[in-house]
């Protein structure tokens, strides 16, 4: 389902897509460790059968449940601002797929990723465990608790658009951490923003680039209104 030359063809296009929107990221190219990664990752094994064909063209594609993979340009790029060592410990929050995930467990030493919808979770958590990928976790939950079990973490990575970042997401990342996270309303003016905490756990933030993600769903206002 993977040809080379399907996945050299993105990964240009990714490449080129970096280098234009240096002047808001920062970063003019994709570390080695990073492009290795994303091209030993088959992207068609995460998307719906239909959607197989277009799994590396470079666009976000639907998953089901009113939810998305991410554009192949930005998870890269996300990866690639985390800055991962291989002894990380990282926790996503939206697994989706599971396809960022996998991409991060080739990168570190343990992902802990969290899914609200139970079916995506089940169904990614076979996926993973059926690719061997055995240091990644999945669990159904709300991403606004984090994990506290297995916090700190060395990274954080949001991929659903929260309009404030969850306050134990930032409890829960190590001193020397980073978090990636989109910031800003449902529908339109969303910011990728990169906040890290220094040594003595004040934390500081930049915003990198306008993106468009699918809402954080749950938090104290869902249940609030189940209340
Ligand atoms: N990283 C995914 C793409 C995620 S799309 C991938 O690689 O495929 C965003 C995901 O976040 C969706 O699956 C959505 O259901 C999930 N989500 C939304 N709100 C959440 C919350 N509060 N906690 C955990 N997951 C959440």
């Amino acid at each position: 389902m993977m040809s080379k030359e399907e996945m050299r063809f993105l990964l240009d296009e990714i490449r080129a897509e970096v280098s234009e929107t240096r002047g808001h990221t920062g970063r003019a190219v994709l570390s080695p460790r990073v492009l290795e990664a994303f091209a030993a990752v088959p992207r068609h094994a995460f998307l719906p059968g239909a959607l197989r064909p277009a799994a590396y063209i470079n666009r976000p594609l639907p998953i089901g449940h009113g939810q998305t993979i991410s554009q192949p340009y930005i998870v890269a790029l996300m990866t690639e601002l985390l800055e991962t060592k291989a002894e990380d410990v990282v926790l996503e929050i939206g697994t989706g797929s599971g396809y960022q995930a996998a991409l991060l467990a080739r990168l570190v030493c343990q992902v802990y990723t969290l899914e609200i919808v139970a079916p995506l979770a089940r169904r990614a958590s076979e996926r993973l465990r059926d690719m061997g990928l055995g240091n990644v976790e999945v669990r159904q939950g709300d991403g606004h608790e984090g994990w506290p079990e297995h916090a700190p973490f060395d990274a954080i990575i949001v991929t659903a658009a929260a309009p404030e970042v969850p306050p134990a997401l930032i409890e829960q990342l190590k001193p020397g951490g980073r978090m990636l996270i989109p910031l800003g309303p449902r529908y339109g003016g969303q910011e990728l923003q990169l906040l890290r905490k220094d040594t003595d756990g004040r934390v500081s933030r930049e915003t990198v680039l306008p993106v468009v993600f699918v809402p954080l769903t749950g938090g104290a206002a869902a249940r609030g209104a189940l209340e």
